[in-house]
């Protein structure tokens, strides 16, 4: 149960003063539905103005407060034209300030002739003229004027005003609490920051690199705790140490060597399975570095020891794909294993639920339907999760819960995430890596082009398609509501565009079909049947199509530069050469064009991702975009960089020496935080186990 403390925080924004059903949308549209989600819209920038008492003193550019008397209303021929109202300051210097369209009824309303007003707004100059052109504020007294001296300056959406933004703002900082202290006294003293109550005020009144950084801590620390607690609790829960004899893997007949990245993932695996705690482990690795086997030899291993393994993949398609590759490299060990997805009814549905139930069925892959209520298991000994980041934290804790005591389980995903960003996504996880590629991979022949070039690359894609080979076009789609059905539409000429030149040989699929939809187009695809694919993200969890070997990646300066390694990697799976074209914009800055440049020169995921990192720094947000996992919506990066240490080692304190959430002074703040920021799965977890 949520703290009642945080009562007010969950309020809806509804019952906000000046919420009528007009701004329902745009609220919504920006995530505003809680009182708490106004307070964590934190302003992007703010306006500094100056007082002048005069406009000499003042610079055209500048954003200023200055005293005016009101001396002539100018209204313009045309209905089109400017509206000025003529004022002048202290020193007889003559301002213009300028209104069009209908905000030409405000000024009249404000700015009465013969009147003193003080008007804050940018100084501009028009032929010899000065003029304020649609004046910020217009305030009847200085300390009104004053007030606004620093303004923040909030995201919007259509539909909301800055002053709109602000009021609401102002009513949630009225409603706000004061919670209880959740920071370590040491840290909290240490860096001198303010309560948190205090620090949302300060982070809306103007710049303050406290109020948030303290803020920012908050949402690492909480992310930190919860991954603590389920880490805590997945170690105190009984599971079932597996040890395998070798006697399955021995029969094995690979067509290749393992790497010795691949041996040494197999064996902290196996390590791991040996224990009597679960095992938590992530492999990560490229795509194509072998991460399928892997998995094998894992699920072997549970197979040898008398257990069963089930392997979870995010499409219908890439389980069926996992099953014939597992099927077929299996076969000599005589292992039964089966394939489980939604799709299965009736019959054959029952069959595999009898087999796995009575145990004959040794190894299951398919999707989610394999750990449906209905699915029972006689020993589930190992549970492997392909693509994890597909699957959100708390899913793969559900997972987790299958079985009578808990079964090991393996995550793997192909997501180069930076070492500093591990521990943030994954802290509850050992992590394994495949940083070896099998021998014999080209590398992938990458440049980037500006997509004035449109039509060569077109040409060039043709002549790919006819020399009997495929390709993909990325289009890229950002998972944020204002900017998704743009995306969309893009993706969309662009299959319209490609359709003219190449008719049925294009296939669309993206991210808002349906999955039977996205299945059918990507199988038309991996059929060989369409020869050009035009996607979203969505390929990222592709199937292999090794006949595609070429990828035209579009808006390439939108995506991190791990996800665009992790979508080059679909096309250089095999031997065969293979290219990657990135299209720029043309009007592309400086750092963007460098972060593409890297594309070029590396094919290490590793390093490009700590190098986009270091190369984006700043202000950016981690959002799902960037990281491909769940991300922050507080801390940018640059506080990830600087904060996370320490948010990990208090958050790791509290658990494993201070009692955790039954800690008599911090437990119940620990608690709030974790609610406050949407954590709780950190909580639920611990009632679970
Ligand atoms: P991913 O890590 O993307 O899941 P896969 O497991 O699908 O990669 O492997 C990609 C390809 O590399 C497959 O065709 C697989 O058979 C092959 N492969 C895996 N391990 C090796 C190896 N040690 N030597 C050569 N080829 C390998
Ligand atoms: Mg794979």
């Amino acid at each position: 149960m949520r703290p009642e403390i945080l009562i007010p925080l969950f309020a809806e924004t509804d019952g906000l003063e000046g919420i009528g059903p007009k701004l329902k949308k745009p609220l919504e549209k920006l995530g505003l539905t809680r009182v708490r989600d106004v307070l964590y819209h934190l302003p992007e920038r703010f306006v500094v103005r100056r007082a002048v008492t005069d406009l000499d003193d003042a610079n055209v550019g500048e954003q200023v407060v200055v005293a005016l008397d009101v001396v002539e209303h100018r209204a313009s021929r045309s209905p089109r034209g400017p509206y000025r109202v003529m004022a002048t300051d202290a020193k007889g210097n003559v301002c213009a300030l300028t209104y069009f369209g209908r905000a030409s009824y405000t000024a009249k309303k404000q700015l009465p002739v013969g009147e003193k007003r003080w008007v804050a707004g940018r100084l501009d100059q028009y032929d010899q003229m000065l003029q304020i052109v649609h004046p910020d504020h217009v305030a009847e007294k200085s300390e009104q004027a004053m007030g606004q001296m620093v303004e923040p300056i909030y995201r919007l959406s259509e539909g909301l005003t800055q002053p709109r933004v602000a009021s609401l703002v102002e009513q949630s900082l009225d409603r706000a609490p004061e919670l209880p202290e959740w920071i370590d006294p040491g840290t909290f003293q240490r860096e001198g920051w303010p309560s948190w109550r205090e620090a949302i005020a300060q982070a809306h009144k103007g710049e303050n690199g406290k109020a948030r950084d303290r803020l920012a801590y908050d949402e690492l620390f909480a992310n930190a705790l919860a991954l603590m607690l389920v880490r805590e609790s997945n170690r105190k829960r009984r599971g079932q140490p597996l040890q395998g004899d070798g006697h399955l893997r021995d029969k094995l007949q690979l067509p290749f060597p393992l790497t010795g990245a691949q041996r040494r993932s197999i064996d902290e695996i196996s390590g791991d399975m040996a224990q009597s705690s679960p095992m938590l482990r992530l492999l990560q690795g490229d795509v194509g570095a072998g991460k399928t086997v892997v998995a094998l030899e894992s699920m072997l291993v549970a197979v040898e020891a008398g257990a069963q393994a089930a392997m979870l993949a995010p499409t219908e398609l890439l389980a069926r794909q996992h099953f014939e590759t597992l099927r077929d490299m299996a076969r000599p060990t005589g292992v039964e294993i089966a394939l489980l997805t939604g799709r299965d009814k009736g019959r054959a549905r029952e069959s595999i639920l009898m087999g796995l139930l009575d145990g004959s069925i040794d190894i299951v892959v398919g999707t989610h339907a394999i750990f449906q209520q209905s699915v029972a298991y006689k020993n589930l000994g190992l549970v492997v999760i392909d693509e994890q980041h597909r699957f959100g934290v708390s899913q793969r804790l559900m997972l987790a819960q299958k079985g009578r005591v808990t079964p090991h389980t393996l995550a793997m995903t192909a997501t180069p995430i930076p070492r500093t960003l591990v521990l943030a996504n994954h802290g509850e996880m050992e992590v394994s890596r495949l940083d070896e590629l099998p021998p014999g991979r080209q590398a992938i022949d990458t440049r980037v082009l500006p997509i004035d070039r449109l039509e060569d690359i077109v040409a060039a894609v043709g002549r790919h398609v006819e020399s009997g080979q495929q390709a993909y076009w990325v289009c890229p789609m950002v998972r944020d509501s204002e900017t998704m059905d743009d995306d969309i539409a893009a993706a969309e000429a662009r299959f319209a565009g490609l359709k003219e030149r190449f008719g049925e040989d294009v296939v669309l699929v993206h991210g808002q079909l349906a999955p039977e939809q996205k299945d059918a187009g990507m199988a038309r695809f991996a059929a060989g049947e369409a020869k050009i694919l035009v996607a979203t993200t969505v390929i990222e969890v592709g199937v292999d199509v090794p006949n595609a070997t070429l990828m035209v990646i579009e808006q390439a300066e939108r995506f991190g530069l791990a996800q665009l390694h992790q979508l080059r990697g679909r096309v250089g799976r095999g031997s065969e050469k293979s290219t990657c074209l990135l299209l720029r914009s043309s009007e592309l800055s400086e750092t963007g064009r460098k972060r593409l440049e890297l594309m070029k020169s590396s094919q290490d995921g590793f390093l490009l991702a700590e190098e986009d990192l270091k190369l984006r720094g700043g202000g950016e947000l981690l959002g799902t975009r960037q990281s491909g996992e769940e991300g922050f919506s507080i801390a940018t990066l640059e506080q990830v960089t600087k904060l996370l240490e320490m948010a990990n080692a208090d958050a790791k304190m509290l658990v494993e020496q201070q009692g955790g959430l039954a800690n008599p002074e911090r437990g119940e703040a620990a608690r709030t935080v974790l609610y406050l920021l949407e954590r709780d799965w950190g909580v639920q977890t611990l009632r679970g186990g």
